[in-house]
């Protein structure tokens, strides 16, 4: 059984994610060494822990997509799958010997910050905590979204969210319908449409999809990879710098440095697909990368066999016997599978933080927009530091690599913190309110602002909260220390003359 949690620790981070894992690792590397790591889920992984669905990879290679401080030579592939991700995670934390930090099946339920004594006050299933610092690891794609479609509920099959993949469920021989076209969806549909006796697939919006350089590693590149000191870390930099130079300047600047992404998508149709009815309806109609780009070679492929329909209709309602189509028509289906996404915009961890000012972020929010100083603090939230916080999202390159750029961030501001023996800090809104100005005025030439598009990226009022408009390098910089000029701070010695004129 666990040990119960202690009454007190200096730092609380929320989610154990790749996020949170790098807190603890990098926290303790600092000898930041009382800190507690909880999470709802009964794993590290986040993420890669909860979307089990067949075909689940990472789309960025994975030499890129794991920590630059945990290179691993033993990939076996370009694009790893879900279970060897998660086992990479899995085995960093147990060789890092954080593990005894981290307590599971631990969600926090509320976190009221409280002035008088300059900690959060915060309530978990496994019982009451307070912390000096609190850090919201949560992520950013980790609440599964279902769609608002009447009679949804009175579905008398099996439904499931893509990333809550039912096991125990067999598909084989079923009628499938899959809702959504997204990213899980192209990965989901090739690997479902193989055991399934028919498939429908229910698309709103077409996606952009480019070939994906999948391949096995040889043993000759894993075991140089392994043996032959500095190529490893080479490989990782020009991957770094080709997703940098072809994929992100397209979405960040001028639609016309995009022409190469664009043709390239629209050969892989003509190549991929024969039936112009077919081509007509996977061809999207508005500019490459406004939407996330996905990657796959096995998409247009499962689209043309004879047992998989792609409807466009609009969904009407769901009956309990199957789907029915703006046009009247009724599918018939066993099973749901429901790949629409996350809650993105409204951050459902928001609900139940309450700040300085004694509304909950959510509210804080509502007035605001999402927003965050450098994506990482909130002013009215002291001591609270996010990983993956508002518009730290990628079109272009590895979520891995903002994660580390807002943990050296938050660690360099815990060193702070003690060296200058800081009780609070909080960003100045002026600080904040100038970052957040800056961001979006870049965002409005991205092609997330130009390109014809909705998106999970905006919000209700069309403002974009969740992606940074920029190069990972310049994010990089811009956290590279923290800077507590930008920040309302207290010292220990103030709040303890507050405490004695209280007293
Ligand atoms: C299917 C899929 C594929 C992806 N592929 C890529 C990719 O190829 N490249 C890329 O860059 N990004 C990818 N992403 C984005 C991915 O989410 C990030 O790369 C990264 O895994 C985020 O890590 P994280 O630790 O910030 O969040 P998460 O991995 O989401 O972890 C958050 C953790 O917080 C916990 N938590 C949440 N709320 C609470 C609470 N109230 N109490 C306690 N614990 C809580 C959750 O249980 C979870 O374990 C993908 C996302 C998905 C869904």
């Amino acid at each position: 059984m666990a040990p119960p949690l202690p009454d007190h620790v200096r730092v609380l981070v929320v989610g154990a994610g790749f996020a949170g894992l790098a807190a603890a690792i990098k926290m303790r590397a600092a000898d930041v060494d009382d800190f507690l790591v909880i999470d709802k889920g009964a794993d590290v992984g986040g993420t890669w822990r909860d979307n089990t669905y067949p075909g689940a990879a990472c789309d960025v290679p994975s030499q890129l997509y794991s920590f630059s401080f945990a290179l691993n030579a033993d990939w076996s592939q370009t694009y790893s799958p879900q279970p060897e991700i998660q086992a990479y995670i899995r085995k960093v934390a147990d060789e890092s010997g954080v593990l005894d930090r981290f307590r599971f099946r631990t969600a926090l339920q509320s976190a009221r910050w409280d002035a008088d004594a300059t900690v959060w006050a915060v309530t978990t299933t496994a019982g009451a905590i307070t912390a000096d610092v609190l850090v919201m690891a949560t992520g950013a794609l980790s609440e599964p979204k279902l769609p608002d479609i009447e009679g949804i509920d009175s579905f008398a099959g099996e439904v499931f969210h893509s990333a809550r993949w039912n096991d125990d469920y067999d598909l084989t021989g079923k009628r499938v319908a899959v809702i959504g076209t997204g990213a899980s969806a192209i990965q989901i549909v090739p690997e479902v449409a193989k055991l399934t006796d028919h498939l429908d697939v229910y698309q709103r919006t077409a996606p952009w999809i480019l070939p994906r350089a999948q391949r096995p590693y040889t043993r000759a590149e894993r075991f140089a990879f392994k043996h032959v000191p500095g190529l490893q870390r080479v490989a990782r930099t020009g991957i770094y710098w080709l997703m940098e130079a072809l994929i992100g300047p397209p979405l960040h600047t001028s639609p016309r440095i995009g022409v190469h992404l664009d043709r390239a998508a629209r050969a892989h149709i003509a190549l991929r697909v024969k039936d112009p009815e077919l081509r007509a309806k996977v061809t999207p109609d508005f500019r490459i990368g406004c939407k996330r780009i996905l990657f796959s070679n096995d998409w247009y492929p499962a689209l043309t066999r004879d047992d998989v329909d792609l409807v466009t209709d609009r969904i009407s309602t769901i009956t309990p016997r199957g789907i029915v189509t703006e046009d009247g028509t009724r599918r018939e289906v066993d099973a749901l599978i429901v790949a629409t996404g996350f809650h993105t915009t409204d951050l459902p961890i928001a609900e139940h933080v309450t700040g300085s000012g004694g509304r909950t972020m959510a509210a804080y929010f509502a007035e605001h927009g999402m927003q965050a100083y450098k994506g990482a603090t909130v002013a009215e939230f002291p001591n609270l530091f996010f990983i993956v916080g508002p518009n730290t999202g990628l079109g272009h390159s590895s979520m891995v690599f903002m994660i580390e750029s807002q943990v050296r961030y938050l660690v360099d501001a815990l060193r702070t913190m003690s060296r200058d023996d800081l009780a609070t800090v909080e960003p100045r809104p002026e600080a904040q309110q100038q970052w957040n100005a800056d961001l979006q005025r870049k965002m409005r030439r991205t092609v997330w602002s130009t390109g014809g598009c909705s998106s999970w990226y905006l919000d209700d009022h069309g403002r974009n909260t969740t992606l940074w408009p920029g190069t990972t390098f310049r994010f990089r910089r811009a956290l590279r220390e923290f800077d507590p000029e930008k920040y309302v701070v207290t010292t220990r010695s103030d709040t303890a003359t507050t405490k004695e004129q209280v007293a």
